[in-house]
């Protein structure tokens, strides 16, 4: 048997650590929360007040929060709602109905969110992970290797500044943040228990957590396979999707080195898994990159693989990152790709490529070239 290499080949070793960051009310749980109040000398129900403020308001200005004693507000922000991100740039296309959105952290780390407008929903791609470590060679994230990973309440914050500029009407008519997906920068498996804490706290009633259901809710992952059937053991509800891009080991094994860990049969099986807990479609994406996954053979295999299961096929036009030696594929070889596909009986939809011309389009999050 040969023996495959393991997440010891990447370059997963955080540069930094999460600790030099304030704990936030979206890191709290319940009992935390009442317990941060007490210590502040406050009676717990404060909690439920503050909460109200930050995800149904969306406000975080003392100033604002009348039902909190006068003297004890600014002291009561501070502790529970201490700033996280500060925008260090911010970028808008599309008639402001894409907007990317550089974050500083506190400890100077950078990472980026993208907020996108449709005439029927709004979504906010949001960074689990500062980089990532899973090295895709086509990803601009996977070249700088892992920064560090973020805590909860910086995920839940990129959310949260996307619904207050939706409510607030700073894209277009003022509008509820509908559909989150985890597609920024990293890897949301391998930051698992942040990211968990953070969907619970989006998907919690308000105003407890903002109230999202977790089907408007999407997980991206290179395939870590123990994260995936974790994940289903959770039975949130929210979508997988699978970052597949070769249907075959021998490409996918460079494509996304991970797989040399949990090769495409294990990791598909582990998908549909997922998808049969979940009674929901799980979405394979498919990065199109000119002759090197494109072929009618790759199509006519995924096919094969993918055929009769609950899943349905994202295809993503690549988007060249600098330096990079791949191009997307030709239109009318993604269009046989499609028709290969959609003929085996898989659905298949081509992604569109919002906001390519900011840099905020798929894998182009990079926010250390910045
Ligand atoms: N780590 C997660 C989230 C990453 S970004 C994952 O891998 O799923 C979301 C999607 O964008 C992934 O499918 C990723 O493979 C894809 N992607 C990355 N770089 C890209 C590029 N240059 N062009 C097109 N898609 C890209």
């Amino acid at each position: 048997m040969t023996s495959r290499p393991g997440l010891d080949l990447l370059n997963a070793r955080p540069k930094r650590a999460v600790s030099a960051v304030p704990k936030h009310l979206a890191d709290m749980d319940q009992a935390a929360r009442n317990a941060a109040m007490s210590e502040l000398g406050q009676p717990s129900f404060r909690a439920g007040q503050v909460s109200r403020h930050y995800f149904e308001r969306l406000i975080t200005d003392p100033e604002l929060m009348t039902d909190l004693p006068a003297g004890a507000r600014e002291h009561i922000v501070q502790k529970l709602l201490p700033s996280l991100l500060r925008v260090a740039k911010a970028i808008s296309c599309d008639d402001g109905w894409t907007r990317k959105q550089l974050w500083r952290c506190v400890d100077d780390t950078l990472v980026e969110s993208v907020v996108m407008r449709y005439p029927d929903r709004a979504t906010v791609c949001v960074s689990s992970q500062a980089g990532c470590g899973m090295a895709c060679p086509f990803c601009a994230t996977g070249q700088a290797g892992l920064t560090r990973n973020l805590t909860t309440g910086e995920i839940v914050e990129q959310v949260v500044a996307a619904a207050r500029a939706l409510a607030h009407g700073e894209m277009g008519t003022p509008t509820r943040l509908s559909n989150v997906v985890f597609m920024g920068m990293g890897e949301p498996l391998a930051n698992y228990s942040r990211v968990l804490a953070a969907v619970r706290c989006l998907t919690a009633p308000a105003p407890d957590g903002l109230g999202l259901s977790g089907r408007s809710i999407t997980v991206s992952t290179v395939g870590l396979v123990p994260g995936i059937r974790r994940l289903a053991e959770e039975r949130l509800g929210v979508r997988l999707a699978l970052s597949l891009h070769a249907p075959d080991d021998e490409l996918r094994d460079t494509l996304v080195p991970i797989n040399n860990r949990w090769p495409v049969a294990e990791v598909l099986d582990a998908a549909f898994a997922y998808a049969a807990q979940t009674g929901r479609r799980i979405s394979i994406e498919y990065a199109m990159i000119k002759e090197v996954n494109d072929q009618p053979w790759r199509a006519d295999l995924l096919g094969e693989l993918l055929a009769g299961q609950l899943a349905h096929v994202n295809l993503i036009p690549l988007n060249p990152t600098p330096g990079s030696k791949w191009d997307a594929s030709e239109k009318k070889v993604e269009q046989e790709f499609v028709h290969r596909l959609r003929a085996a009986g898989v659905t298949t939809t081509v992604r569109d490529t919002r906001g390519q011309e900011i840099d905020g389009a798929c894998g182009q999050l990079a926010a250390a070239e910045v």
